[in-house]
């Protein structure tokens, strides 16, 4: 173990307010925890839950506050109770850092559903910084032949989408469909054309279409197209929603077949207005998760080195993060931003 890569402070970009430009902010991170590991962050991925804290649009933000959590960095310290890595490691944190160890969930492998799990950036600093630190459990090895410029978003987007795949025992006999192609969308329909499903796309518009097929679509589908959603009806085994905007739940619940489940990983507006009879005759089923347990993590890279799928990503440096947020802010970013913090 060496301390020769010990910082004194910390020094990111904060947000001092909500909806404020980010500046330059140095922290005193504290002694380093038994069980934690630090790492030099390389990149960092800017996620849409970034901008909901800068913007407090869920009422947790504590500010000044630093965003990031799909950082990608090598560690360059490790606590005394550290397990299963050496310093020097490539590895990603994502949108937790650290859960309990003990309850039933961490027990059984569940992490992620740890009651006292510990967000990366509610309650203290993120990963658009020079250095993170995190539980030794939720930092997660690089497996060879991924690119580490590009990967950050496999920690949070890309675990959002891999762990239903896993839960929910996809086959890839299944048809599943994916609502919304953006960040977490565009890696569903890498991953689920790589499971081998016969995966469905469902956009607001055709102008997708050409893209969505590009990615991993072997069909689009308008979700505002009646007769076309009427064509598909009774036929998915799985719905996979990434969306983030309210949209007719009844038309794409009848579209999937005995059975089927509508799963929301996308955080949509308005609560979902369903009534059972939708459910109960054809025993079909709402669900909701959040992002993968570091085993689920570790299983989608091992997935994704072997498939080479990797997110499409915008590369800014750290310097004009306020540039990239404002690229995001736009809606133009194709699919994810990723701020390499060498430059
Ligand atoms: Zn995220
Ligand atoms: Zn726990």
């Amino acid at each position: 173990m060496s301390n020769n890569a010990e910082l004194a402070t910390f020094t990111g970009w904060a947000a001092t307010a909500p909806k404020a430009p980010l500046e330059p902010l140095s922290y005193d991170p504290g002694p380093l925890g038994a069980e934690e590991v630090e790492i030099a962050v390389e990149y960092c991925g800017i996620c849409h839950s970034d901008q909901s804290m800068i913007d407090n649009e869920w009422g947790n933000a504590r500010y000044p506050f630093i965003p990031g959590h799909e950082v990608v960095g090598t560690i360059v310290r490790l606590g005394e109770q550290a397990r299963g890595l050496k310093l020097g490691q490539r590895v990603g944190i994502g949108w937790y850092k650290g859960s309990c160890m003990h309850c039933g969930s961490c027990m059984e492998g569940s992490h992620q559903l740890c009651r006292s799990v510990k967000p990366t950036i509610v309650g203290s600093h993120g990963g658009f910084a020079d250095r993170l630190r995190s539980h030794w459990a939720w930092a997660v090895p690089l497996p060879d032949g991924l690119d580490p410029a590009l990967v950050g978003p496999l920690f949070c987007a890309g675990s959002t989408v891999f762990s239903p795949l896993l839960e929910f025992d996809i086959k890839p006999t299944d048809r599943v469909g994916v609502v919304g192609i953006g960040g977490l969308g565009h890696l569903a329909l890498r991953f689920l054309n790589a499971w081998g499903c016969e995966v469905t796309a469902f956009t607001s518009s055709l102008n997708k279409q050409d893209e969505a097929r590009r990615l991993g679509a072997h069909k689009v589908v308008a979700s505002t197209d009646s007769a076309a959603m009427k064509a598909i009806a009774g036929t998915l085994d799985f719905l996979l929603v990434t969306a983030s905007a309210d949209l007719d739940w009844q038309a794409l619940i009848a579209t999937l077949r005995g059975k089927g489940r509508l799963h929301f990983v996308g955080i949509v507006p308005s609560a979902i207005p369903v009534h059972v009879f939708n459910l109960i005759p054809q025993q079909k089923s709402l669900s909701g998760s959040p992002v993968g347990s570091p085993s689920t993590m570790a299983t989608m890279l091992e997935f994704c080195a072997r498939h080479q799928i990797l997110p499409q990503v915008e590369q800014f440096p750290m310097s004009q993060v306020n540039a990239a947020i404002d690229h995001l802010r736009s809606g133009k970013a194709r699919y994810r931003v990723v701020l390499d913090a060498s430059k």
